[in-house]
């Protein structure tokens, strides 16, 4: 008999785990809040101000669950070099040509992902049904687990949780998180640019926050602004021309003139599940963690938790089997706490002005630039592993 998987939430990670299980052999459903006609999405040309930087290890991924075909016909940007300062003389430049390989990573509206992922559902009969309000309640047996609504249920063997950062599945199964809420947020801001498409992504590292650019399929890019909350208000209220008169006098040049378009605020907050199951109930991407986004990892590790849980299923007929969910939870669990913690020494080592550490984060920077095998392995590692 065929395993039953219920996933909630149909975000790019929730998508992503629906392929791999019915590639494995699983019924799946999918319950989506907010469900899109993938094809609109994917011959729309409203570009969407929420990208990610997909790491080679997440290509790989989509490639093998036949998004990333789709996405290569449609607007994405590959990036071949990646550069951190803190000012002009202090930097640290990973170029793909260090790896020998073509490209660092691809930067890829949000919603171009979610939509070539959902483009694959009919092949793989996946199920997706819109639901109206929250789950009530989770019950479950020894061989099922069943979701309750106001006016429906639906039983399985297993129940995924994709459902975001705010999980409601999580709740409902009593798993806790720890972390933090940032003092900080960040605006993301969209803007058409001048110039032909860039290949170079770079972050300064400023006392007030980290500041981003980001190239996207030409003529356009997304600026990341990190401030203090009550900054970020004042900027978002601003004209698109007084917006772009403050970024000319806080950002490095841009390589062209360019308008802004768009802009957006995002809260920042670090959280991670205290266990990434419960019985027949997993946790997957940001339902059991979030990351900072200073190095754009957030959905990288989703898709990671996707790959970890189809090899923790493959060897049982039965996928809400706990031991083998316990698996996937010691192949992830380290992994996404090192990133975390490797974000957070990185935002808060460079967001202050206190000399002797900014002496010697400058010091690191040059170290790490000269640092040959050291900075092939951390590059690696933001790639998602070795290619
Ligand atoms: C400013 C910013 C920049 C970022 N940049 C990057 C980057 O460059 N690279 C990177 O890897 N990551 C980046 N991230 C992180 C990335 O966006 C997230 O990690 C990713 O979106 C998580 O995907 P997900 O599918 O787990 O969750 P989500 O994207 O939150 O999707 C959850 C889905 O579940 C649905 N849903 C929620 N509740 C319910 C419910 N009760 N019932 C049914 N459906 C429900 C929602 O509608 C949504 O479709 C960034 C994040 C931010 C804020």
């Amino acid at each position: 008999m065929k395993n039953k998987v219920v996933i909630v939430g149909g975000g790019m990670v929730g998508a992503a785990t629906a392929i791999k299980l019915a590639k494995q052999g699983a019924s799946v459903t999918i319950l989506e809040q907010q469900c899109i006609d993938p094809h609109a999405v994917l011959t729309s040309e409203k570009i969407d101000i929420r990208i990610s930087a997909i790491n080679r290890f997440s290509e790989a991924l989509l490639d093998e669950l036949g998004a990333m075909p789709l996405l290569r016909e449609n607007r994405i940007a590959p990036y071949t070099q990646l550069e951190a300062y803190e000012s002009v003389q202090n930097s640290l430049l990973f170029d793909s040509e260090e790896v020998g390989t073509s490209h660092l990573g691809h930067l890829i509206e949000n919603s171009l992902t979610q939509a070539s992922l959902w483009a694959q559902f009919e092949q793989w009969q996946i199920q997706v049904e819109q639901v109206d309000g929250l789950p009530m309640s989770i019950t479950q047996s020894d061989d099922t687990v069943t979701l309750h609504y106001k006016n429906k249920t639906y039983t399985a063997d297993l129940l995924v949780a994709a459902d975001g950062g705010r999980s409601q599945v999580r709740h409902l199964v009593g798993i806790g998180v720890t972390g933090w809420q940032y003092q900080q947020s960040c605006m993301g801001v969209l803007i058409k640019i001048d110039a032909p498409q860039q290949t170079k992504t770079w972050q300064q590292f400023k006392q007030t926050g980290p500041i981003a650019f980001l190239p996207m399929h030409a003529p356009y890019a997304n600026l990341i602004w990190y401030h203090d909350s009550a900054e970020l208000a004042r900027l978002k209220q601003l004209s698109n021309e007084q917006l772009k008169a403050e970024i000319q006098s806080n950002f490095f040049a841009l390589p062209g003139d360019f308008s802004v378009e768009e802009k957006a605020v995002f809260p920042l907050s670090r959280q991670h599940a205290n266990t990434y199951s419960q019985g027949r109930v997993v946790l997957v991407g940001d339902a059991a963690h979030t990351i900072n986004p200073l190095a754009g990892q957030g959905v990288n590790l989703g898709f990671k938790d996707v790959a970890a849980l189809a090899e923790a299923l493959e060897s049982t007929d039965d996928f809400g089997c706990p031991l083998a969910l316990h698996k996937y939870e010691k192949k992830r669990r380290l992994d996404n706490l090192a990133m975390m913690s490797m974000m957070d020494a990185c935002y808060f080592g460079f967001s202050n002005d206190i000399k002797p550490l900014k002496h010697l984060r400058n010091l690191a920077l040059k170290v790490a630039d000269n640092a040959g095998v050291l900075k092939k392995q951390v590059l690696k590692h933001a790639m998602g592993g070795d290619f």
